[in-house]
């Protein structure tokens, strides 16, 4: 099944969230039978990272948003895991500060964007500013409602810089919320995490929903589409942003550069003296065989210090 299609909110398309099966989980019918194909992923994902890091070409920024609970953190985790630290990174949002306050709502999120050859996780994103802000009229709705047209121009602004944007909607529902926060307070590890606005959030649950509704309808597109992904079981929804993540990444064609030297010369000039002395075929570990005898003097010297 190809998950890019299946979730992919069309443009202008009418989202309606209650009947979408958070539930949902294509052929696999447990974890188990995910695991051959979500490694698969990891190692082509592990590749295509390396590839896009030394083409230094495009810039990949991936946007999670989620209900509390929802497994923005979980997601996290599983695609990084595939991932080099060097060139990708985890960008959270949380209420903001009084600088961030002081300035305009796409300012700290525009200072985070990817550089080309980089990969930027939103843990939260700019979809905040119309959600939890709508959600508890922090501002007016005169300001919020013209957010969506503001976001869609920021976003088409990175993706013609080079940018590609997906965003995932992990889609739970309130059942299964309750059910994750309940397993929490028998977790210790999970318990720092929950707090009384976890519960008395879950009152808005239908406003953040519409909220959600709105702005994935009205701010998907091409460039950057929004996912929503059943997300209920967190195998599924591992497997399905993993194989989105491969087609996207695969999609871009990419190729290593060029070596920019003469790969002849630089044999000859550097690795042939040494593939002779040694009698060996040119640039066969010569690095390796040549450091031995330095090693050797190395010990020596460090015998004379000590004798003085
Ligand atoms: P967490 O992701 O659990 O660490 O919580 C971060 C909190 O910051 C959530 O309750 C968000 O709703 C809140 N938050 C994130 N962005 C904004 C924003 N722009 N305005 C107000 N609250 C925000
Ligand atoms: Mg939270």
């Amino acid at each position: 099944m190809n998950y890019a299609n299946q979730f992919r909110i069309k443009t202008g398309g009418k989202v309606d969230l209650g009947k979408i099966d958070a539930d949902y989980h294509g052929e696999y019918e447990n974890e188990e039978a995910t695991i051959g194909e979500l490694e698969k992923y990891t190692r082509r994902l592990s590749e295509l990272q390396a590839l896009m890091y030394a083409e230094n070409k495009h810039s990949l920024l991936i946007v999670l948003q989620a209900m509390d609970g929802g497994g923005k953190d979980g997601t996290i985790r599983h695609v990084m895991e595939a991932w080099n630290p060097q060139s990708c990174n985890v960008a959270g949002f949380k209420v903001p500060t009084a600088e961030e306050l002081a300035h305009d709502y796409l300012w700290r999120i525009h200072k985070v964007t990817p550089r080309k050859g980089q990969i930027t996780v939103f843990n939260r994103s700019h979809y905040e500013d119309v959600l939890v802000v709508r959600v508890h009229n922090l501002v007016p709705k005169q300001v919020w409602s013209k957010r969506f047209n503001e976001i869609n121009n920021f976003e088409r602004e990175l993706a013609n810089s080079g940018t590609t944007i997906l965003k995932f909607f992990l889609h739970i529902d309130k059942e299964e919320q309750l059910r994750r926060f309940g397993d929490r307070l028998g977790e210790p590890d999970k318990q720092w995490k929950i707090s009384d606005a976890d519960y008395t959030e879950r009152e808005y649950w239908d406003v953040y929903q519409q909220a959600y509704v709105d702005a994935i309808s009205k701010c998907s597109f091409n460039y950057a589409p929004w996912y929503i992904i059943p997300a209920n079981h967190k195998w599924f929804r591992n497997l399905a942003v993993s194989q989105i993540l491969v087609e996207t990444m695969e999609g871009w064609k990419m190729k290593y550069p060029e070596p920019s030297v003469n790969l002849a010369e630089i044999k000859q000039k550097y690795h042939a003296e040494v593939a002779e002395e040694q009698d060996l075929p040119a640039a066969v570990e010569p690095m390796v065989k040549e450091e031995q005898p330095k090693e050797k003097k190395g010990k020596k010297k460090g015998k004379k210090k000590k004798k003085k």
